[in-house]
């Protein structure tokens, strides 16, 4: 009978109860030793191994644990090590944590490398530092170490690492900017010294992954993959060379070309592509087919899929794998610790170990169509197609179908509309406001903690927290500062808060998924149509206000960026999904104003990450990520003054995109780039008001008067002095009121400094 082999790319590292995590932060508390740190990760890998054999995996993956992160494990191995955080020649796992965790050897802080969003997920790598010149050479054992575990224990090991033309794109030039790609021939001896000792512990295969082929690729870059593939040939281990999070199609010419054994592909990504590859695979290679979804946690539609990979399984036979489409890193681990979940929605569920069991129940599907397992999938999976359906909430469907351009669009354009708003608020030259939130203290957090516990009243909490506000803003009045905000005390995380008011919109106990190191992320569902119950921030904003006679900023999150921080169903389109939190938050910014609250933030933090990884795909992204942030704020009347905040932010490339939200006043991040980022917005001549940040919050460092003068007085020479306003780079958080007050103080000093000079 044919046979059909099931293949991983990467399993999540962190544990099904975050034991990596755990265990690395008692590590680097001095809790435990690095044997025990050893112990607990070594007993992850072979749960991990041991569940990928029990889903019928035959080449286990090795290389995707990493203590920290896999591409630092990389640069470790091949001593690609900034020299501040190494001692001597001796490259361990404490330099792995010196680079990440930013210390000199000496134990003192000292510069950590840069963590990058890696491709378009919410993992971050640590980024490679690399000289000119520099020389590649083994010197750190944990990936030969581990290959030896397992086959110790009796797998057969597949070595996953990151492919030597997408680790050269990702690092970055230590110094003077030189081309990375004159490092590819030292790089290269590196990696094939690495495969030969991989051949010489008995290795079959080894997985190069390339993600950087779903970008589009300088000529340079591109030309290089041959070349370099040649040259890694030969080591004695057959090679599948993976690509994922977008589709190669692009590059089929060069890829179907490539001296490797196998392709693997990301067909969620993109399923037209298979057809192409399928029909130029060499004779002898493997097609490693990404059908199910590693980036997602909802169960595939496998009936469905099986009839699409018919065709191709009867015509390659035995040389096509089924798999994830990229390792499951980016999922959480196990449903089975899903103890308090609605039955409806746990049946819609699949996390990592659930996924292999999927590819598993798809093969029975290929195999033995016509068995009772196979019947018994098929009947699941339109069970479950079903239950979607009448899950529906026809109410939103209609309200969306009904959208019409001016829903869109603010009533008055913002000249009109200013006036009004000054007219409104009489704000000052240089009005100061702040981001949102304030210090969350441990006081805070162990009220709510208690409240979810039960442990206190929902009245009781709420006077507590009334309490913590009326400080907030007694403590804003005192700093003198024009426009105020509550300070976000009842809200534990910026996405959380508003999912749990949501329709549609679930939560897991233990769904965490890693996103950088040992932090997790634990991401809303958004599994239906989403749709408000009540309102969300009323209450909240209107105590707030009743404090004062200075306007109380309402403070809510954005569709965008409650779309991209969830896990968001698949069943209908993103727009689509955007557009229902869209209507959600208008809803509450309706009743926010009809409350007295003329002044509401709408954040947007996370707009730039939805940027599709192609540059040719932005624009058709950014048009819906724009109208979903309209639909939400155009209910204002002319004189309610919408804010939105973004955090970082390179705005070069989007800068029209920004400016057709047409928020009255955008609040950035450009401390830290000098005012660098506000070049974008003088360029664009950009209309409406902005804040742009003038200290850094994530820094302990108190910032001077002087500092932040001079920084609002770069800001004046870009942007008219009249549409500027004054605050800092981004929520409060996170620091103590010892670091905010005097900040603060600094920054409102600044102002009125600067007031009397213009
Ligand atoms: N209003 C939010 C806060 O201040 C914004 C957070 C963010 O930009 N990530 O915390
Ligand atoms: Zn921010």
């Amino acid at each position: 009978m044919q046979t059909l082999d099931i293949a991983s790319l990467g399993f999540p590292r962190i544990g099904r109860q975050r034991e990596l995590k755990f265990a690395l932060e008692k590590y680097w508390r001095g809790e435990i030793d690095q044997a025990q740190l050893q112990s607990v990760a070594s007993e992850l890998r072979q749960t991990h191994w041991q569940w990928q054999q029990a889903a019928g995996v035959k080449l286990l993956p090795v290389g995707d644990f990493a203590f920290y992160d896999q591409v630092l494990t990389l640069s470790a191995t091949i001593d690609a090590i900034p020299e501040r955080h190494r001692s001597g020649e001796q490259v361990d796992l404490d330099t792995l944590f010196r680079v990440a965790r930013g210390r000199a050897p000496t134990g003192e802080a000292c510069r950590a490398a840069q963590m990058k969003k890696y491709f378009n997920t919410n993992y971050h790598y640590i980024v490679p530092e690399l000289r000119t010149g520099q020389r590649f050479e083994i010197v750190y054992e944990q990936l030969f170490d581990e290959v030896a575990e397992a086959k110790s224990l009796g797998h057969q090991p597949k070595p996953v690492l990151l492919g030597p033309l997408s680790y050269l794109y990702l690092a970055k030039c230590e110094g003077e900017p030189f081309d990375k790609l004159s490092l590819l021939h030292n790089l290269l001896e590196a990696y094939q010294a690495i495969l030969a000792r991989f051949a010489d512990q008995g290795v079959t295969w080894v997985q190069l992954d390339e993600p950087i082929l779903a970008l589009e690729l300088d000529d340079d870059w591109l030309a290089a993959f041959a070349p370099a593939y040649a040259e890694l040939g030969g080591q004695g281990v057959k090679l599948l060379l993976a690509s994922y999070y977008g589709s190669v199609a692009h590059h089929h010419g060069v890829i179907k070309e490539l001296e490797v054994d196998g392709l693997h592909l990301d067909l969620v990504s993109d399923a037209q592509q298979l057809k192409q590859f399928a029909a130029s695979l060499k004779p002898a290679q493997v097609l490693s087919l990404g059908v199910i979804n590693g980036r997602n946690v909802w169960a595939a539609d496998l009936d469905i899929l099986a009839e699409r990979l018919r065709g191709v399984v009867a015509d390659l036979g035995e040389r096509v794998w089924l798999a994830p489409s990229c390792s499951l890193l980016h999922v959480p681990v196990d449903l089975e610790s899903e103890t308090e979940l609605a039955p409806e929605l746990a049946n819609q569920l699949s996390f990592a170990k659930q996924k292999l069991d999927e590819l598993a129940a798809l093969r029975t599907l290929l195999l033995t169509p016509q068995s009772e397992a196979a019947q018994a999938i098929v009947m699941r999976c339109e069970a479950r197609r079903k239950a979607r359906e009448q899950a529906a909430n026809p109410e939103v469907q209609a309200r969306l179908k009904g959208l019409t351009p001016a829903d869109f669009t603010r009533g008055s354009g913002f000249g009109e509309r200013r006036r009004k708003q000054q007219a409104r608020f009489r704000l000052p030259l240089l009005p100061t406001t702040t981001i949102g939130s304030f210090p969350q203290t441990p006081a805070i957090r162990g009220l709510r903690s208690r409240w979810r516990k039960g442990e206190l009243t929902e009245q009781a909490y709420v006077a507590q927290l009334e309490a913590v506000t009326r400080d907030s803003i007694s403590r804003q009045l005192k700093l003198g500062i024009d426009v105020l905000v509550h300070g976000e005390a009842e809200r534990n995380d910026m996405v959380e808060y508003f999912g749990e008011q949501l329709d549609g919109v679930g939560f897991t106990q233990f769904a965490w998924v890693q996103s950088y190191g040992s932090r997790c992320v634990k991401p809303p569902l958004i599994y239906g149509d989403v749709s408000r119950r009540q309102p969300m921030t009323l209450s909240w904003a209107c105590f707030a206000q009743s404090l004062t006679d200075r306007p109380v900023k309402g403070m809510l999150t954005g569709p965008v960026t409650i779309l991209h921080w969830s896990f968001a169903r698949e069943d209908i389109g993103r727009e689509q999904i955007a557009n229902q939190l869209a209507l959600a938050i208008r809803d509450e910014v309706a009743d926010l104003q009809a409350a007295g609250i003329g002044i509401i933030q709408i954040d947007e933090p996370a707009f730039r990450e939805g940027l599709p990884l192609k540059a040719s795909e932005w624009q058709h992204y950014l048009d819906w990520a724009v109208a979903a942030f309209k639909l939400s704020a155009a209910g204002a009347e002319d004189e309610t003054q919408i804010h939105t905040h973004m955090c970082y932010s390179e705005f070069n490339a989007t800068i029209d995109a920004i400016a057709a939200m047409d928020a009255d006043v955008i609040t950035i991040e450009t401390s830290r780039s000098h005012m660098e980022l506000l070049n974008a917005f003088e360029d664009f001549e950009y209309p409406n008001e902005i804040g742009p940040g003038v200290y850094d919050i994530h820094s302990p460092n108190l910032p001077t008067v002087e500092e932040m003068v001079a920084l609002i007085e770069k800001a004046a020479t870009k942007i008219p002095v009249g549409q500027l306003w004054v605050n800092p780079d981004c929520g409060l958080k996170t620091r103590t009121w010892d670091e905010v007050e005097p900040a603060l103080a600094n920054m409102v000093k600044a102002t009125k400094e600067l007031r009397r000079r213009l």
